[in-house]
C-alpha cells in the first residue's frame, strides 16, 4: 500500500502544476488528507436526521414478521379456484391488520383479509375485493381472478431479514433510514459527532448586514452563502465575521479559527496580489497549498492543515465562493463527517437550447435552466452573464452546466452535461 502524501509531496505530485490543477485531480489530491471525525454519540432516532452512522445496524427482527395481504379481499388456496367457470368459497373468518384469523382455512374456504392483515395458514394468495363478488356466507370468484399462486401476498422477511446487516458504519441517515430504523424497532443510534466549521471573510471593503455602507464598500453576502451551505450539510458552526486585510488581525483570526475548529473556511485574499501575505502567514501557521485551478468561476484556491484544522481559502467571488464550495468542500466535509459513499456530484445530460461561448483551458460551472422539452426529455441554456461576482445566476440557476476543460465553443442542440442544484443550495 502506497503511504499516504504529505503535503510537500503534493505539491510536488508528478502531474502537479500550480498554475491548471485540474479540478478532479485537486479533489484527489485534498481527498488524501482528510481523516473522519471519530468522536460518535448516542442519540434518538429523530435527532439522527443528516447525521452519519457511527455503527452497523444489524436487523433485531424480520420486517415483515409476517406473511400478510397487499389487497384488501379474500384470502385463499390458489388450487382452490377453478380454471373455467366461478368458484364459490366459504368465509370462515377476517384477518384485519393487527387482528388477525385464528387458525387455517381448509379446502373451499376463506377469510375476508384486508391490506397488513395476516394471511391466515393454508391460504397462500388474495383475490382482490374488486375482483370478487361478495355472497351469503362466502365470496364467489371468477375465472381467471389470479394468475399464479402467491399472488397479491406480501412474505416475512421480504423487506428486511432477521440478522441481516441493514446499514454499514458511514450509512447517512436521511428520512428513508429513519423510517427503516423505526420499522426495526430501534429508537436510538450511534452517530459520528457534527463538524465543527469556522469562517470569515476577508477585505478590507466588506461591510457585515446591519451597518451602513460608505462609498467603495459592500456588503459581506459570502458569509451568508456559507451559512447556507454549510447547515445544509448540518455542520456546526462558527461565525467569525470579516476579518480586514490587516496581517496581525489576520494572524489571529486563522489561529483562533484553527483552535477551535476541524475545518476553516475563507474567502477573499488567495488571488493573485493579495495572496502572498496570506501566503507567509500561513506558511508560519502550518502548511498550505496555493492552487491556480483550471476552472471557471474559481481560479485561486488554497487547501492545507493549520494544526490540526483542514484549511480551505476559497476565491472572494461571491459565485466562485459557491462553485467551488460544490466542486471541493462539500466532497471534504462529507468525508471528513463519516460518509463513507462519497465522491462528485452527478451528472447527466440535457440539450442545449442556446450557444455557449467558451475558450478550452479551463472546466466552466456556467449556472443553467434546465426546463422539460415537452417530449419527455430536458433542455437547458444558461442564466445570461456568467460573472463570478454575479450571485444572482445562482439564484435563478436549477444546476450548473459543466464543460469540460477541452472543449470550445458550444452550439445549441448539443448535448452537454448539467448538475442538479435542488436539495444543495
Ligand atoms: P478577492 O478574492 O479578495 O480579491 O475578492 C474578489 C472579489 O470578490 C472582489 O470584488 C471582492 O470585493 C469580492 N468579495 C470578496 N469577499 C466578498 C464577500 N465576503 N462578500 C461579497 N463580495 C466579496
Ligand atoms: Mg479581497
Amino acid at each position: 500500500m502506497n503511504a499516504p502524501l504529505t503535503l510537500r509531496e503534493a505539491s510536488c505530485a508528478d502531474d502537479y502544476d500550480p498554475n491548471a490543477m485540474a479540478v478532479d485531480r485537486a479533489r484527489i489530491l485534498i481527498r488524501q488528507f482528510l481523516s473522519p471525525v471519530t468522536a460518535t454519540e448516542r442519540v434518538h432516532i429523530r435527532a439522527a436526521l443528516n447525521r452519519v452512522l457511527a455503527q452497523q445496524v444489524v436487523s433485531p427482527i424480520a420486517v415483515p414478521a409476517h406473511d400478510n395481504s397487499a389487497m384488501d379481499g379474500w384470502a385463499v388456496r390458489f388450487a382452490d379456484l377453478r380454471t373455467e367457470g366461478d368458484t364459490e368459497l366459504k368465509r370462515v373468518g377476517e384477518s384485519f391488520a393487527g387482528k388477525p384469523h385464528n387458525g387455517p382455512i381448509g379446502p373451499g374456504e376463506t377469510v375476508r383479509i384486508f391490506t397488513g392483515g395476516i394471511m391466515p395458514k393454508g391460504a397462500d394468495s388474495v383475490v382482490m375485493q374488486e375482483r370478487a363478488t361478495e355472497i351469503d356466507g362466502g365470496v364467489r370468484v371468477p375465472a381467471g381472478a389470479l394468475a399464479k399462486a402467491g399472488q397479491n401476498r406480501r412474505f416475512a422477511g421480504e423487506d428486511l431479514k432477521q440478522g441481516q446487516v441493514v446499514f454499514a458504519l458511514g450509512q447517512p441517515v436521511r428520512p428513508a433510514e429513519l423510517g427503516m430504523l423505526a420499522s426495526l424497532g430501534i429508537n436510538e443510534v450511534d452517530v459520528y459527532r457534527k463538524l465543527r466549521v469556522a469562517f470569515f471573510s476577508t477585505g478590507d471593503e466588506l461591510k457585515s448586514i446591519g451597518t451602513p455602507l460608505a462609498e467603495g464598500q459592500i456588503y459581506d453576502s459570502n458569509r451568508y452563502t456559507l451559512y447556507g451551505m454549510l447547515s445544509r450539510l448540518n455542520c456546526d458552526i462558527v461565525d467569525m465575521g470579516v476579518v480586514p486585510d490587516v496581517p496581525e488581525e489576520l494572524e489571529r483570526a486563522f489561529a483562533d479559527a484553527a483552535a477551535s475548529a476541524d475545518v476553516v473556511i475563507t474567502s477573499g485574499g488567495v488571488s493573485v496580489g493579495e495572496a502572498d501575505y496570506v501566503k507567509q502567514l500561513l506558511d508560519k501557521l502550518g502548511e498550505v497549498l496555493f492552487w491556480k485551478i483550471a476552472m471557471k468561476p474559481g481560479r485561486p484556491l488554497a487547501y492545507g492543515k493549520i494544526g490540526g484544522a483542514h484549511f480551505f481559502g476559497l476565491p472572494g467571488n461571491p459565485v466562485a465562493v459557491m462553485v467551488t464550495f460544490y466542486a471541493f468542500v462539500r466532497d471534504a466535509l462529507l468525508v471528513l463527517s463519516g460518509r463513507r459513499d462519497t465522491g462528485p456530484m452527478p451528472t447527466f445530460k440535457a440539450v442545449l437550447s442556446a450557444p455557449i461561448r467558451k475558450a478550452p483551458g479551463r472546466t466552466e460551472f456556467q449556472r443553467g435552466i434546465l426546463s422539460p422539452d415537452g417530449a419527455g426529455g430536458w433542455n437547458v441554456h444558461t442564466t445570461g452573464d456568467q460573472g463570478s461576482g454575479i450571485l444572482s445566476s445562482m439564484s435563478q440557476a436549477n444546476c450548473f452546466i459543466v464543460l469540460p476543460t477541452q472543449t470550445g465553443n458550444i452550439a445549441a442542440g448539443e448535448m452537454v452535461d448539467v448538475q442538479l442544484l435542488e436539495g444543495l443550495i
